[in-house]
């Protein structure tokens, strides 16, 4: 059945198409609106099929440094080495989050549970104007990719500026971290929202 409506369909199609036999035949180029082959159009042929992935809006697109995008395209599949990873493969590690002492630290509580990062985040939405951010409703989210893609990727216009600012905030944080982990160093959260003011400036 279903190739007799298939055959039906192309006669359907054909029915009025007369075919001259002493007309030569013609080659059409279907990528260009003229009909006349380009480079430019078979370049672009080859991305046809493309599937946007999230990671180049999220991460590879906003203006940052390589190395701030490098490090959240690593934390978005939580794939930097905070304690509970070293803990589940049984390697050293600090036990609690540096920032706060107050709990096994992970991705999503070093960037956006912490009591210190939420202080950071608090100083720079003042700063930012974002008065819709509500940092008290982040512990929902389960993942850093949740919450990046609710509250940071999801804000219009802003988008870009935003998943920008979440990737310097985010490196910072991170920098911090590692400077109480290896060299016993911390500054103050006044401290790093300047250095972080500073970067934006730059
Ligand atoms: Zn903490």
């Amino acid at each position: 059945m279903q190739h007799i409506e298939q055959f039906y369909k192309l006669w359907e199609r054909l029915a009025n198409i007369n075919l001259d036999q002493h007309t030569p035949d013609d080659i059409t180029w279907k990528l260009t609106r003229d009909g006349c082959y380009s480079a430019k159009s078979a370049y672009n042929m080859q991305y046809l099929g493309q599937v946007n992935s999230l990671m180049l809006n999220m991460v590879w697109k906003p203006w940052a440094t390589p190395k701030c995008k490098t490090f959240a395209w690593l934390v978005l599949q939580n794939r930097v080495w905070t304690v509970d990873r070293l803990t589940r493969r049984g390697w050293p590690n600090c036990d609690r989050c540096k920032l706060c002492s107050q709990t096994q630290e992970s991705a999503s509580h070093l960037l956006f549970k912490c009591r210190y990062s939420m202080r950071v985040w608090n100083k720079l939405k003042d700063w930012l104007g974002l008065q819709d951010i509500n940092t008290a409703n982040w512990h929902h989210y389960r993942s850093v990719k949740e919450w990046w893609k609710e509250v940071i990727h999801k804000r219009g216009a802003q988008r870009k500026a935003m998943s920008s600012m979440a990737m310097l905030v985010s490196w910072e944080i991170w920098k911090e971290r590692n400077a109480r982990v290896s060299r016993n160093h911390s500054i103050t959260v006044e401290m790093l929202v300047n250095k972080i003011k500073e970067e934006v400036s730059m």
